[in-house]
């Protein structure tokens, strides 16, 4: 790619249009062995431009400006390296809503996107003093997307790492929800036991990894996700163990405790809750590739 927006050709200089410049990028990161080359090219693209993905395609022929041609062949750059697209850009859309992300939060995923649902369908719309507990918020997806959607809902979120919950805290302001939100730091439940509030739901993503699965993630996700976001202990359950044993106690009466879990983790949920008197009904949810997603727990 020319440093100007003049590429030499054989006896005649070439414009980098929008089209052209896509073209290019997404043939480069197809080379690199990228999974998603035209979608990572056109979102890099459309962040440079500060405009929506769509007006790409109706800009085609626009010429860019050599600010713009310097400033995504740094994007580009750090993308053929394997830095996440939403690292580069700051933003990760979840639940229809822009959120703020930095290398201190884990990127949402949209399988986390099946917890929340799952969330919505079991919270009573209308009742008016519902309150629940998100546990390892990173950047606040979960809870934020359910007091989004979930007017009346108030919630607390904690987590250990102090950068991310400034990234939720962010988040929350952005989206007009800091008043109904409420974030601490500290280890899982542990915050939240001193207080004499009760939730009618505990939700959580907690890292589920089984370590020595860690050294063969994808390195977009190895090399640049926080360790602490997605390291499950041994076997992946050690969060699962400790939120199982102490999360009922938390619980309203009718309450529940709604967990993403990794593949093959969520039957393993079940047989954990069946050994504990504490927890009653056990409901698995698929998602969307069938996958058990997500376990909801619901308190004798
Ligand atoms: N909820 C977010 C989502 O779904 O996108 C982030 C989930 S990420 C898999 C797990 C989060 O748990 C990270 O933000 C991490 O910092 C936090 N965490 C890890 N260990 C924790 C602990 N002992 N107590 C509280 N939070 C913890
Ligand atoms: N779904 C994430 C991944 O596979 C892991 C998140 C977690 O540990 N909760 O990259």
């Amino acid at each position: 790619m020319a440093a100007d927006n003049k590429a030499a050709g054989a006896g005649r200089t070439e414009t980098w249009t929008i089209g052209k410049i896509l073209k290019w990028t997404e043939q480069y990161f197809q080379k690199a062995g990228l999974d998603s080359p035209r979608l990572d090219a056109e979102v890099l693209l459309s962040h440079v431009l500060k405009k929506e993905r769509i007006f790409l395609y109706v800009h085609f022929e626009q010429p860019m400006e050599a600010a713009e041609l310097a400033a995504y062949r740094e994007c580009i750059k750090k993308r053929v390296q394997r830095q996440p697209v939403a690292y580069i850009t700051g933003h990760k859309e979840f639940m229809g809503l822009d959120f703020k992300v930095t290398e201190a939060t884990l990127i949402p995923r949209p399988d986390t996107e099946i917890l929340v649902e799952a969330v919505l369908q079991r919270l009573k719309p209308g009742c008016t003093d519902s309150l629940i507990a998100d546990i390892g918020t990173g950047t606040g997806a979960i809870c934020l997307s359910l007091l989004k959607y979930l007017p009346q809902l108030r919630a607390v979120t904690v987590d250990v790492s102090q950068a991310a919950l400034a990234v939720a805290e962010e988040n929350a302001a952005a989206l007009g929800l800091s008043d109904r939100l409420e974030l601490l730091q500290g280890d899982l439940l542990q915050p939240l036991r001193s207080g004499t509030q009760r939730f009618n739901a505990i939700v959580s993503n907690p890292p589920y990894i089984p370590r020595a699965e860690i050294a063969g993630l994808e390195e977009d996700v190895r090399s640049f996700e926080p360790m602490g976001a997605l390291d499950g202990g041994e076997d992946g359950l050690d969060f699962y163990r400790r939120l199982l044993a102490e999360g009922a106690e938390l619980l309203a009466p009718e309450g529940f405790l709604a967990l993403e879990a990794g593949i093959h983790q969520a039957q393993q949920l079940k047989s954990m809750a069946a050994e504990l008197p504490q927890w009653g009904k056990c409901e698995i949810i698929r998602d969307l590739a069938g996958i058990e997603r997500v376990a909801v727990l619901w308190k004798v």
